[in-house]
């Protein structure tokens, strides 16, 4: 592999495709249009932070889940679980492609209500009916088969340990990164800040070190700044970024083997992190509202005062929990449905999105990449057809509302 040398200003005047924003979203994107052999054009990826520090894809838990709610999220996941386990053979022998890629520990969704129970039933039809391997379990399957699990307020559970767990996201990123570089895409870090669009076309980007180039596509894969991205091209997006923590902790007597990313009813969300160590994620105590995309402060006390009374009732040998390090990160939250906006702007209709995950672009990055390139290759999708994630819902107002949002 190739060192990769981020040059500030891009080699040529025009670009066939100008990617927006070098994380998970754009470098899928730009790694797919090389894989595709109808493809001859010139591709360049512009990111402000090739550090990647303050990007959604830093902050990522890195899990991979096929229980969502809706048919499109659980065939994305299932693409994305075929794309991981092929790491190795993809990328070619890396010492950091773990074996198996992924730590299938799986997801375990709590309910402590019938009615809850019933939406994780209706899902879980939904999900078998994909191929997913998700089976609604009792409190006392539940025990059975984790019994540090205190299961005496719930009702039952949702539970698939077949290609559901974590994978190393931020290696793919670099991987795809990498061996696009190879393949003559170009990464500058740069900003755009300005773009020229004329009779419904965007004609050309302006970096904020002054140059234009002229393009005939052009991908917002901003992440949390997608809205700002697009009001450069003077259209809304319903997205913004919203607050999120994260904290690892150990514990004095680690559990005996590993604990599934479990869904708390209250919300929290706990799983295994290193070998006897463990990870926790929550939304903000109060309302979860938009923030700043600069403001990564952590504005309230969620350890104390919400999640370790939460995972200490909820696993009583987690009483002695010690935070050993915490990060807050950004959603990049799709306001509209809570899913991801995958195509051309109604009226710009060589400007593309890719953004909009709202929590969950780490897995549907490999997916909609792909998609998104035969969009812009071919005219429409040629494998998964992504059509419901088009950016026309929002303007026809038809959300394609996913509830299983964590
Ligand atoms: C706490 C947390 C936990 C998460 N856990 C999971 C998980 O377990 N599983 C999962 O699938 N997903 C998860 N996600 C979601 C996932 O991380 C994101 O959906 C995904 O990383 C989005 O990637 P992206 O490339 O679209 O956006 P980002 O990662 O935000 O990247 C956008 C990039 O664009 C660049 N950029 C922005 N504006 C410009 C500009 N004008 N010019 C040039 N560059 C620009 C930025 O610098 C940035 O690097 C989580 C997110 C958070 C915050």
């Amino acid at each position: 592999m190739t060192i990769l040398n981020f040059e500030t200003n891009p080699s040529r005047q025009h670009y066939d495709v100008v990617i927006i924003g070098g994380a998970t979203s754009g470098a899928s994107t730009a790694w797919h249009l090389t894989q595709d052999s109808d493809f001859k054009g010139s591709v360049l990826v512009i990111e402000r932070d090739p550090s990647l520090k303050y990007s959604a894809t830093q902050a990522s838990n890195n899990c991979m889940r096929q229980q969502f709610a809706t048919k499109i999220n659980v065939e994305i996941a299932q693409y994305a679980a075929d794309f991981v386990n092929k790491f190795g053979k993809i990328f070619g022998p890396d010492p950091c492609v773990p074996n198996p890629p992924i730590r299938q520990f799986g997801y375990l969704y709590l309910s402590d209500s019938p009615a809850f129970t019933e939406i994780l039933q209706k899902d879980q039809k939904l999900q078998e009916s994909c191929g997913a391997g998700t089976e609604i379990v009792s409190t006392a399957d539940i025990k059975k088969q984790y019994p540090w699990f205190n299961v005496d307020d719930l009702d039952s559970g949702s539970l698939n340990t077949k290609n559901e767990g974590c994978f190393n996201a931020l290696g793919m990123v670099e991987w795809m990164r990498q061996d696009s570089c190879e393949n003559g895409v170009e990464y500058i870090h740069n900003e755009v800040v300005d773009m020229v669009v004329e009779h419904d076309y965007v004609r050309a980007i302006t970096l904020r070190s002054g140059e234009r180039i002229a393009t005939d596509n052009v991908v917002n894969a901003a992440g949390t700044r997608a809205a700002q991205v697009a009001s450069l091209a003077g259209i809304q997006v319903p997205v913004e970024a919203r607050r999120r923590y994260t904290y690892i902790f150990e514990v004095d007597d680690p559990l005996p083997k590993d604990l599934p990313l479990t869904i708390d009813p209250s919300g929290v969300h706990f799983r295994s992190y290193g070998a006897s160590d463990y990870l926790v994620g929550c939304p903000p105590l109060g309302p979860d509202t938009a923030v700043d995309v600069d403001d990564f402060s952590f504005a309230e006390d969620a350890w104390n005062k919400k999640i370790l009374p939460i995972i200490s009732h909820r696993i009583p040998q987690f009483k002695s929990a010690r935070v050993t390090k915490s990060w807050m990160g950004h959603y990049e939250f799709n306001v509209f449905d809570h899913n991801a906006i995958v195509g051309p702007n109604e009226k710009i209709r060589n400007f593309y999105f890719i953004a909009g995950f709202s929590g969950h672009g780490s897995q549907q990055a490999p997916a909609c990449g792909r998609g998104l390139s035969e969009l812009i290759v071919h005219g429409k999708f040629k494998t998964l057809d992504l059509g419901v994630l088009s950016y026309l819902r929002i303007p026809e107002g038809r959300p394609l509302m996913e509830r299983a949002v964590i």
